[in-house]
């Protein structure tokens, strides 16, 4: 496994991937690997003859008073992982490299970029979409492999690809849960044992709207307040937001129906989780 760490080496690296006839399959990543992780690198391993896997704590899609420095660093562990799985090359630059000095071009996905996780954090989108592009230029893959468990991501992503003209296929691949329904999430570390068990109420939610729908309730409105009512068990889980919506432009419906988005945000402590399953 090559551990790459220049836009020079890295891009050198993926074009002789390309040039023996190989296809690449990348991952973006912020590192503190988690099975949610490497279930992403599996699907690109299974998809692709080459697998490139990027860890990148990207700074521009941070806010201010947001957890950018305190953010879980595991780099060594992560490269073992990566190894393990059979990855063929890590790309991890510094910010510098990722931003030089007087850097001022960014990706702004308008509309969609602004909804949900991006109403909340304004600005976190323009810089995932402005990382990602940057990446899909360096590594040129064929495929670059997301989770469903960032659904807004996706819905981003999804919008810059196509308006953008990247020449690529983007693939989204399942959330990957703990037993007991918990999301996996590198910032599942902050929680103590009590806020861990708190947060399941997130999970327990979705699935009580999931089961409402599947029983035949398609108003919105009281599907929320089902939601609602289940995370209000919890008095110290706060909701940021609880939203159905349409998953590609992801604005509010009125009705639910079979692919609707049901997204949750909520601050467990200090800490913020997201979590979001779609009605079948
Ligand atoms: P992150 O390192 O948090 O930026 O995540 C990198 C990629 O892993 C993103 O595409 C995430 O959507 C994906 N991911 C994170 N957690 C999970 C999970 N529990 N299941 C599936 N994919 C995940």
């Amino acid at each position: 496994m090559q551990v790459l760490s220049t836009v020079k080496e890295m891009r050198a690296a993926c074009r002789a991937v390309r040039r023996e006839g190989h296809s690449l399959g990348l991952v973006p990543t912020m590192g503190a690997l988690h099975v949610g992780h490497i279930a992403l690198v599996r699907a690109a391993r299974a998809q692709c003859n080459t697998v490139a896997a990027s860890i990148f704590v990207n700074p521009t899609q941070f806010g201010p008073n947001e957890d950018f420095t305190k953010y879980p660093r595991t780099f060594e562990q992560d490269c073992a992982l990566l190894e393990q799985e059979g990855v063929a090359l890590v790309y991890a630059p510094q910010p510098e490299e990722m931003y030089p000095a007087g850097a001022s071009t960014f990706v702004e996905v308008e509309g969609v970029g602004d909804r949900l996780d991006g109403a909340s954090r304004p600005g976190h989108f323009r810089g995932v979409a402005t990382v990602v592009a940057k990446l899909f230029h360096i590594a040129a893959p064929d495929k670059a492999f997301f989770g469903q468990k960032d659904a807004a991501q996706v819905a981003v992503l999804r919008r810059m690809v196509r308006d953008l003209n990247f020449d690529l296929e983007l693939i989204v691949c399942p959330t990957v849960r703990e037993p007991d329904g918990l999301a996996l999430s590198s910032r599942n570390r902050y929680l103590s044992a009590e806020e861990r068990a708190r947060a399941l109420v997130l999970s327990k939610a979705l699935n009580i709207i999931a089961t409402a729908y599947r029983a035949g309730q398609k108003n919105v409105a009281l599907l929320h307040e089902a939601g609602r009512g289940a995370i209000a068990t919890e008095p110290e889980v706060i909701i940021d937001y609880l939203e159905i919506v349409d998953p590609d432009t992801l604005l509010p419906l009125t009705e639910a129906g079979a692919g609707a988005l049901v997204a949750v945000a909520a601050r467990v402590g200090s800490t913020r989780l997201i979590d979001n399953t779609l009605l079948d």
